[in-house]
Formats: C-alpha cells, sequence, structure tokens
C-alpha cells in the first residue's frame, strides 16, 4: 500500500488542528502539525525555536526554507510510514512543491485535500475563544468547553491561550494566509484533490464530511 497523505487546508481558525488529531486517529495515520512543532521547539529553547518565535509572534510565517527541513525530518521517522494527516503545512506555493518532492521519494501522493471554509468573522470568535493544552489537543470555552474550567480533560494539565489569538495578530494572520496560503486552492484543485467542506457546522458534522471525502478521493 502506498502511503497516504492528507493535507489540511484553511485559515486560521477554521478547524485544520480539531479535524486532524479525529481523522488521523480514524484512519491510523499520524498528525503532523507544523504549529505544534514549532511550539515545541519554542518550550525546549531550540535554536529553531528561538528563530521560529519572532515570526509566531508578529503573525508572520516561518520562512520556507527552515520550515521545510524540519517537515522533512519529520516525515522521515518510522512513525509516517503510513503517511499522515499534515495540518498548517504547506502553507506557501514553494512548500506545496517542496512537499510533492518530499513524497515523490517515498512513491506517495497527496490523496486528499479537505479545504475548509468559514467566514473571516467566525474566525476571529474561534481564535479568541481558543484554549490550548500543552500536549496540543484544542478546546473552545463556547463550541468545546473542557469539562472542568481551563483544565485539560485527559492529563489535568492548565490549558493557556495563544499569544498569537490576539485579535490584532488574529487579522494580519487571516491577511498572511489569503495572500500566501489561499493560492493552494487552485493548485489542488487542479490536480484534482481538493474537497471544499463547510466547516461552519457542528464539530462532529464536518469530521463527518471530511472523512466521507477522504473516503470517496
Ligand atoms: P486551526 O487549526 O484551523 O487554526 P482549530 O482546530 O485550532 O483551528 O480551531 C480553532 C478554534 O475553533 C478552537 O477553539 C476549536 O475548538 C474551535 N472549533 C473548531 N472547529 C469548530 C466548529 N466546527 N465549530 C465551532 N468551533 C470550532
Ligand atoms: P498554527 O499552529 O498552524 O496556527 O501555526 C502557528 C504559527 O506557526 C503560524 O502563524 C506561523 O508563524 C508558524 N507556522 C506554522 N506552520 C507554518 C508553515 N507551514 N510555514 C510557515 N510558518 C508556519
Amino acid at each position: 500500500m502506498k502511503p497516504l497523505y492528507i493535507v489540511m487546508l484553511g485559515p486560521p481558525g477554521a478547524g485544520k488542528g480539531t479535524q486532524a488529531k479525529q481523522i488521523a486517529q480514524e484512519l491510523g495515520l499520524v498528525h503532523v502539525s507544523t504549529g505544534d512543532l514549532f511550539r515545541e521547539n519554542l518550550k525546549n529553547e531550540t535554536d529553531l525555536g528561538v528563530l521560529a518565535q519572532r515570526y509566531m509572534n508578529k503573525g508572520e510565517l516561518v520562512p520556507d526554507e527552515v520550515t521545510v527541513q524540519m517537515v522533512e525530518e519529520r516525515l522521515s521517522r518510522p512513525d509516517c510510514e503510513k503517511g499522515a494527516v499534515l495540518d498548517g503545512f504547506p502553507r506557501t506555493a514553494a512548500q506545496a512543491k517542496a512537499l510533492d518532492g518530499m513524497l515523490g521519494k517515498y512513491d506517495a501522493v497527496v490523496k486528499a485535500v479537505p479545504y475548509i471554509k468559514v467566514p473571516d468573522r467566525v474566525l476571529v470568535e474561534r481564535l479568541s475563544g481558543r484554549w490550548m493544552s500543552h500536549s496540543g489537543r484544542v478546546y473552545h470555552e463556547k463550541y468545546n468547553p473542557p469539562t472542568v474550567k481551563w483544565i485539560d480533560d485527559l492529563d489535568g494539565s492548565q490549558l493557556y491561550q495563544r499569544d498569537d489569538d490576539k485579535p490584532e495578530t488574529v487579522r494580519h494572520r487571516i491577511k498572511v494566509y489569503n495572500q500566501q496560503t489561499a493560492p493552494l486552492i487552485d493548485y489542488y484543485h487542479d490536480k484534482g484533490v481538493l474537497v471544499e467542506i463547510d466547516g461552519t457546522q457542528a464539530i462532529d458534522a464536518v469530521r463527518d464530511d471530511i472523512l466521507n471525502a477522504v473516503r470517496q478521493n
């Protein structure tokens, strides 16, 4: 069986991370989030983390070269043998081309690209109510609250809000998305793998739509 890669596409706050975790579990694939990888590096105070923070705090993209190198290393690990659900990567045309090159080496292709569509005004509300656990689980104070306020359901640790989820940074991230990432919609549409998903539905309905689309592709 060829390795199976799924790319989650959509603006910040569309629900990529929320869905990627569930889809990966359902399909027995690894969830690879470049945002999580950068945040892990930041927590461990690595050189990569220090460099990435400069861009993340401003809502800018980390340069392609370092991002691609990080992903290349991650996808070469044995747990990605069957494939992965990519979340937050690729985010530029250069990254998409680099991904094609990497997957070519493993005789793998991008099987489906769920494009989660959500209007801008919903994104700001979603991100300002987002709470994260250090293990990468995602909550929302209204739409997906933890059982006990600001405590992770699974490991009991304290939840936190991301610095880059402040409304002014969110607005800039949406602008960066429209300029640098939205062109990938056409890129994957032309390859015949893009599937549009209505991201305004409840979390479970979005998940079902994505799973149906991925299984049909
Ligand atoms: P992304 O990874 O695309 O930035 P997240 O998965 O982190 O987005 O979701 C952003 C916020 O919106 C989180 O607080 C999450 O709980 C919430 N959320 C995700 N999907 C939905 C949905 N379908 N309806 C309502 N809230 C959602
Ligand atoms: P995310 O967790 O996906 O919202 O990503 C958080 C931040 O990490 C982004 O705003 C960027 O600064 C950085 N980042 C994540 N993925 C990428 C990527 N593929 N290319 C460049 N920067 C990225």
